[in-house]
């Protein structure tokens, strides 16, 4: 089965290949075929569903405000390396965000591609683009984590990450807006994400701008997005105020280089701040690869401390949390948290000792 990073320039109907037939693009199908061209996740979330559940009805990032035609949004997940989160520098990973949103973007036009030939209009929607008529952050046309969440990939974390059991929240997302009804996949109810008495995205947060199961979106930007279009504009009026000396200073500086090298490559513009989603346990790349590397969390401070315990204590009251009110508790994973990642991880250290013990009975047959 051909599985080249995003497909290359094979026929769909060589990736759609299983062997015997080219299989038929239904949800099954459709799954495949993005599978096929390296998605690492795949779900399907109904239009109706997405236009009915608006993030904040005030601002609705809806399908149906895009295109009256779409009855189905195709949700393509590819992870980030977990290597990136084992370097020094934060300068791994955000080279590697902008690798893995380009290989998705490819499987996301290829999928839409294939709809297309097969009859059925379909077109990818942009992943990281803010829409500037909405609220002064950067909201898109569609927030991906909420496609992800009704394509029943994953739940919310407390810093509002969509959390994958799979890879926890190191994954980018993307979504193929079609006039295909597809079988939607049902959401998840049990909630991923450890919460309160995990809070380890709040303590590595270097703004603190973790809130309960909510984030302050301008805090986050300062570090998640260094040389992005907020933090620029303070540069822009230092320089149209600042005298002759002041602006020749500017031109020599490390941030106008950072904003040219976040134009260029879009490196250092967003995706800058890996910390919240290096120290989240959720995901067997954690278990195999991060917990000894993430154990210390440098940026534990006891105000985080203190400010976990009294989320702890808030919701332990029955307490009216924003992030966990009726509208939101949909996204955050209405039974609550039931222990999925200890039973994740109990399957994977059992995976791991069988296979270790396949590897010792190798190694015994070979002598
Ligand atoms: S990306 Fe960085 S600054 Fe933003 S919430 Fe996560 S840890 Fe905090
Ligand atoms: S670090 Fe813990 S509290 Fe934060 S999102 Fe991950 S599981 Fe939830």
């Amino acid at each position: 089965m051909p599985t080249s990073a995003g497909g290359g320039t094979l026929p769909i109907e060589m990736i759609m290949d299983d062997g015997d037939d080219v299989a038929k693009l239904d949800a099954d199908g459709v799954k495949q075929l993005a599978r096929n061209l390296g998605a690492d996740l795949v779900g399907i979330a109904s239009a109706k569903t997405l236009n009915a559940f608006p993030p904040d009805p005030l601002w609705p990032q809806t399908p149906e405000r895009i295109s009256q035609n779409c009855r189905s949004v195709i949700v393509i997940v590819c992870r980030i390396p977990v290597a990136a989160f084992r370097c020094k520098s934060s300068v791994a990973v955000q080279y590697l965000d902008m690798l893995v949103m380009r290989r998705m973007d490819k499987i996301a036009y290829r999928v839409a591609e294939a709809l297309e030939q097969d009859g059925h209009p379909s077109f990818v929607t942009a992943a990281q683009e803010t829409d500037w008529d909405y609220k002064r952050a950067s909201y898109g046309r569609l927030s991906t984590r909420h496609l992800g969440i009704e394509a029943g990939l994953g739940t919310f974390g407390l810093e509002v990450n969509i959390l994958t059991p799979e890879f926890g929240p190191r994954v980018y997302l993307t979504g193929v807006l079609t006039d295909l009804e597809l079988e939607p996949d049902q959401i998840m109810t049990e909630q991923v994400c450890i919460g309160e008495s995990c809070s380890r995205c709040l303590h590595s947060c270097p703004t603190n701008a973790v809130k309960h199961f909510g984030i302050d979106k301008r805090d986050c930007a300062s570090e998640a997005q260094e040389f992005g279009f907020m933090t620029s504009l303070p540069i822009w009026e230092k320089f149209i105020d600042g005298d002759a000396e002041t602006r020749k200073q500017l031109f020599k500086s490390r941030d106008i280089y950072g904003f040219w090298q976040g134009l260029l490559r879009v490196v250092g513009s967003f995706g800058d701040c890996p910390r919240c989603l290096a120290v989240c346990p959720v995901g067997n790349d954690y278990h195999a690869f991060l917990t000894e590397h993430q154990k210390v969390i440098p940026e534990k401070t006891d105000d985080k401390v203190a400010k976990a315990k009294g989320f702890k204590q808030a919701r332990k009251a029955g307490d009216e949390i924003d992030g966990l009110n009726e509208w939101n508790r949909r996204w955050v994973g209405p039974d609550g948290y039931q222990g999925i990642v200890a039973r994740q991880l109990k399957e994977f250290r059992e995976m791991q000792s069988e296979r270790a013990g396949a590897s010792s009975e190798d190694a015994e047959t070979a002598e």
